[in-house]
């Protein structure tokens, strides 16, 4: 299993784990905000705007909250005036993501988190996560970054895409205000505060970049992973975050489809140690019908985010009749070994019903199997294959020079390990990753 088979709401014994699931159930709905702090605006003044209108259907006409339920939301702390946008007279123009929303005042981004108001880009998903948990960080999955560790794991409604698969759309395919309400008093999640005794509680939790990290040392965590849903979509709140977490001596680790335009990926990258990415497929074609995104975007940012020093693995999730064509995988296999690097870890995912694809069946075992023999024969040296049980060497890291197992999993906990300072015990070869905090 990866985190695609996480999205059941879970009580741990440390009361840090959220179900988003209980809190979808309330069907709750509002809206909230407030300009509090820091004006993170990249205002352009009078540039003119791209016309992207025409690849951008999923803007919301009309879609932000009404006065009453904005302004319970800025008093709450749950919104931000956005990064990196354009303003053209009263319309605004997002640059952070491919997708480049124009919005006239009232409308709601493609993504659901971002309003015009009055002629400012406002963002919803601020302070305000739907889901967090203490995560073991294979679960990510990353397997050469920190292995055995935890990561403080957190969310907030939305996403840049639209995928058919997705196994989490009950919060990135939802508006924050879906998922919170800014009704009644306000609970605040900080170490030593007692836990949130009600899923109300839970819509009405605020927890801002300060708690994020607090909770996170509090737990014992190394790392922060912005995940679950799409933390481009929530951009403002990763980068303070990050920021944060980083002046504190913590590690950051984005989950992300790289759906995303190289400023804003370079501006954040600065703070992020790890991404694990996303890359849906490598056919244009398929990544519009099966995601509604493009290809070259994401090949874009694998490169940025190796060019800013970031450790990244990449997975690959085959969906039977649209991402399991083996030559397809062959070439985008090839496209890593000779364009990023032979060592990036590869994680091949096992497809399961979900969403708008529940009349698919699951990847055949033999399909993953021979996914990772034409990744192995394009070069990459270190494959996986997840969300799947039954393949005893899923999990296992292989030295590349002598093929001795030096990490061994189960799942997402490390059984073996037999690296010494990031060398093969036995061979002293170096293990390409990120060993130690
Ligand atoms: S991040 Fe959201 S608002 Fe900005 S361009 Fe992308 S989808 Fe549109």
């Amino acid at each position: 299993m990866d985190e695609r088979e996480s999205d059941k709401l879970e009580e741990r014994s440390d009361n840090l784990l959220i179900s988003r699931r209980d809190l979808l159930r309330l069907g709750l709905a509002g809206g909230v905000a407030c300009l509090s702090g820091a004006c993170w605006a990249w205002l352009f003044g009078s540039e003119a705007i791209t016309d992207a209108t025409k690849d951008n259907p999923g803007v919301f006409k009309k879609g932000a909250p009404d006065d009453r339920t904005f302004e319970a939301w800025r008093q709450r702390g749950w919104v931000r005036e956005g990064m990196h946008y354009r303003k053209d007279g009263s319309t605004v123009q997002c640059s952070i993501c491919p997708n480049r929303c124009v919005l006239e005042p009232g409308d709601r981004s493609h993504c659901r988190t971002r309003i015009n108001r009055d002629g400012t880009l406002f963002t919803l998903a601020y302070s305000n996560p739907c889901s967090f948990h203490v995560d073991p960080v294979e679960k990510k999955p990353l397997f050469h970054f920190l292995p055995g560790t935890r990561t403080f794991s957190l969310a907030i409604a939305g996403c840049v895409l639209r995928c058919m698969n997705c196994q989490n759309w009950e919060i990135s395919q939802k508006r924050p205000e879906d998922t919170k309400k800014a009704e009644g008093p306000e609970i605040r999640m900080r170490p030593g505060a007692p836990p949130p005794a009600s899923l109300d509680d839970l819509a009405r939790l605020t927890m801002t970049p300060e708690d994020v990290v607090a909770l996170a040392k509090a737990t014992s965590s190394p790392s922060i992973s912005y995940t679950y849903s799409e933390p481009i979509a929530w951009y403002e709140f990763t980068y303070d975050t990050a920021k944060k977490a980083r002046e504190a001596g913590l590690k950051n680790i984005l989950v992300t489809s790289g759906y995303i335009r190289t400023e804003p990926l370079r501006e954040v990258a600065r703070y992020i140690d790890a991404a694990h990415v996303d890359l849906k497929g490598f056919d244009e074609a398929t990544y519009m019908k099966l995601n509604a995104g493009h290809l070259q975007p994401v090949l874009d940012a694998i490169r940025t985010l190796r060019d800013q020093g970031v450790w990244v693995e990449v997975i690959n999730l085959i969906v039977p009749t649209y991402t399991d064509n083996l030559l397809t995988i062959r070439r985008m296999c090839e496209w890593l070994a000779r364009e990023v690097d032979p060592n990036v870890p590869l994680h091949f995912s096992r497809f399961h019903p979900a969403h708008r694809l529940t009349h698919l069946p699951p990847t055949p075992i033999g399909t993953l199997e021979r996914a990772r023999g034409e990744a192995r024969a394009a070069g990459l040296r270190f494959v996986y294959i997840g969300n799947v049980t039954g393949i005893s060497d899923a999990g296992t890291t292989f030295c590349p020079n002598c093929h001795k197992a030096v990490i061994e999993r189960d799942v997402f906990a490390v059984t073996t390990m037999r690296l010494r300072d990031g060398r093969c015990e036995f061979c002293q070869t170096p293990i390409p990753g990120v060993w130690k905090a």
